[in-house]
């Protein structure tokens, strides 16, 4: 048929999905209009890219991210001495809240100074290239569990006031939009004020957590496979917690996803 003797409703049509899409296709064209003015700089070292990767080559081999061989449940790597990955004792000794656990990278030199850079220094477009980091264990997690949900760990609302915002829930922003799948802000929160847990054994550090979160709205993540996001795994003591409370609403499973995280090596 001759376009112009198309018939008004298939016209109309047309139109009404461009102007559906009209939002979403001036967000990409101004996203592009951006990269051409600002282009796309390494995380570390602030050089143009030439690439899509959040990490120039020479920045990337001083991230230490964590591969193979590690702990298949808590995801803690091993040293160059191990050839396959096996449970760790920690986790052959005792249980653990979570279902799962998978990091990154170490938290240690280049990568803990851009954590820092965007968690104090207020560097929040850093939240890009750390959740582009995030985007491969995540799809571990998701190929072995069913993730209905993210969840980023909470923080005080007088925390939230001083830092103004709060590094997980930006970073499980950008993660859900990665991976399609629906962030509850809500629906756990730190109802407790908690010193800030640098410094603490790992008993004070459960001690000081111990209470701290509770369910604001349990109807909402019972059943449901849930994927915690935080910025560093130190001890565990504070995503256990969490881990613990969502347990307890009746959560289906819980996975844990951070960006980084400590190894005593
Ligand atoms: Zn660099
Ligand atoms: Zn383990």
């Amino acid at each position: 048929m001759h376009p112009d003797k198309r018939s008004p409703t298939i016209a109309r049509f047309d139109l009404k999905i461009l102007w559906e899409r009209l939002p979403a296709l001036a967000s990409q064209l101004w996203q592009e209009v951006l990269l051409l003015i600002y282009p796309p700089t390494c995380a570390g070292c602030t050089r143009a890219l030439a690439s899509d990767k959040p990490f120039c080559p020479a920045c990337f081999s001083n991230l230490a991210p964590i591969s193979e061989p590690y702990c298949p449940l808590c995801g803690i790597p091993y040293g160059a001495e191990a050839i396959t990955s096996h449970l760790c004792s920690d986790c052959l000794e005792s249980v653990h809240p979570f279902d799962r656990a998978r990091a990154a990278g170490i938290y240690q030199g280049l990568l803990r100074e851009v954590i820092h850079r965007f968690k104090y220094g207020g560097q929040t477009f850093l939240v890009w290239p750390l959740a582009k980091m995030l985007i491969g264990p995540a799809r571990e997690l998701t190929r072995l569990h069913r993730i209905d949900t993210v969840v980023p760990v909470p923080l005080h609302h007088n925390r939230l006031r001083q830092r103004g915002f709060n590094q997980s829930s930006l970073l499980a922003r950008r993660l859900g939009s990665l991976l399609k799948v629906s962030v509850d802000y809500s629906s756990l929160k730190r109802s407790r004020w908690t010193d800030p847990q640098i410094g603490l054994s790992r008993n004070q550090r459960a001690v000081n957590v111990k209470g701290a979160f509770s369910l604001k709205t349990p109807a909402k993540i019972k059943d449901k496979g849930i994927l915690l996001v935080d910025d560093v795994f130190t001890t565990g003591e504070t995503v256990n917690q969490c881990v613990q409370v969502l347990n307890d609403g009746g959560s289906r499973e819980v996975v844990v996803l951070t960006v980084a995280r400590t190894v005593a090596w």
